[in-house]
């Protein structure tokens, strides 16, 4: 663990409400008001009542995944507990304390904006970005999510609805702001969203200098074209990458698009048997960089250390890499990272 402390790295695929502690999550769950959890006319967006929250958040803490579907429920406790300006700010501070200085140089969070009661997208972005500023830019920067539910605007939008194209704009709009968004991020269920309506909006985020990476192949057998979509979009780094084609593995390999490797989670979720059969090693084999992240510390029980951790254990355990291709592993973390100089 020592060994592990020491090696200066980063944490490039964390999403936020996947890393908030269990413990915040319990102290929000006392605060909320009455009997409900919220609903509409109150400050929390969500239906569930203060006792199925509770018990939702029992069920998380003794959690076993059956599927990567079965994973994203998760997400609907933690947002109704997660509904408030107030709530989002402390769950940020939490995760941002939790990861710099302790398991990393340098995070790079990524969350998606989501209204809160009666609050826009832009001030959720801005609760997140005035706690990561609190650190200075070498420590902490903000990518942007879209989620592959997002529909792209249409004509007759309804007010509720999020659009890829309105969450995109308000990047750039606070990059040109001059506030701490390096990236931006696709991800969300891989089952859902047709990528190809994607395509128009994704050219912007280039032009302003956001680095751009996608959750890709996730699952086997999605949706037709999915994966040629998204590298058509020539993302600066890709998400888990695990059901990758030979031909696809290829442009990876060709255009030296680095991996964000997220072991646990992988497993956990059943998308990869074991760590033997992991496609770490082959990126490890052809010396490509891979970034090695948590992706959700929360549903996975998992930290950047125990990640690098599975790198030096012995098989079955673990990988049984030598430090020296640990210390690599760290490196490339720290270089392929899209802010933080
Ligand atoms: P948030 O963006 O801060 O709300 O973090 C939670 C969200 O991240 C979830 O609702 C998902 O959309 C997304 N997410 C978390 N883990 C994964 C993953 O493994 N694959 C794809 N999307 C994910």
């Amino acid at each position: 663990v020592e060994f592990i402390l020491g090696l200066p790295k980063a944490e490039l695929h964390a999403h936020l409400n996947g890393c908030v502690g269990m413990e915040v999550l319990f102290e929000l769950v006392d605060e909320l008001d009455g009997e409900s959890g919220g609903g509409p006319g109150t400050s929390s967006p969500t239906t569930l009542t203060k006792d199925e929250i509770r018990t939702g958040l029992e069920i998380l803490e003794s959690f076993s995944i059956d599927d990567i579907g079965e994973f994203f429920k998760v997400f609907g406790v933690i947002y109704g507990l997660v509904s408030t300006r107030d709530a989002l700010g402390r769950v940020t501070r939490g995760v941002l304390g939790g990861f710099i200085g302790r398991e990393c140089e340098y995070l790079e969070l990524r969350t998606t904006p989501r209204r809160l009661g009666r609050s826009s997208l832009e001030e959720y972005l801005e609760t997140v970005l005035d706690e990561v500023e609190r650190y200075p830019k070498e420590k902490a920067g903000l990518i942007v999510s879209v989620d592959r539910r997002m529909g792209v605007a249409t004509e007759n939008e309804s007010e509720g609805v999020i659009t890829v194209e309105e969450v995109i704009n308000l990047a750039i709009e606070m990059k040109k702001q001059g506030r701490r968004v390096v990236g931006v991020d696709v991800c969300g269920d891989p089952r859902s969203g047709d990528m190809e309506l994607l395509k128009p909006v994704m050219g912007k985020v280039r032009e302003v200098g956001l680095g751009l990476t996608v959750h890709i192949a996730e699952i086997p057998g999605s949706v037709s074209g999915d994966t040629q979509n998204l590298l058509s979009f020539t993302p600066d780094r890709i998400g888990h990458g695990t059901f990758l084609s030979e031909k696809e593995k290829e442009i990876v390999l060709e255009r030296r698009i680095p991996v964000e490797v997220c072991l646990s989670s992988n497993i956990i979720c059943k998308t990869v048997p074991d760590l033997a059969s992991h496609h770490i090693r082959y990126y490890l084999e052809r010396d490509h960089p891979i970034v090695l992240c948590t992706d959700d510390t929360l549903p996975f029980r998992t930290s950047l250390t125990a990640e690098y951790a599975l790198l030096l254990a012995k098989p079955p355990f673990g990988l049984g890499l030598s430090r020296e291709e640990v210390r690599r592993v760290a490196e490339w973390s720290l270089e392929v990272r899209f802010g933080g100089r």
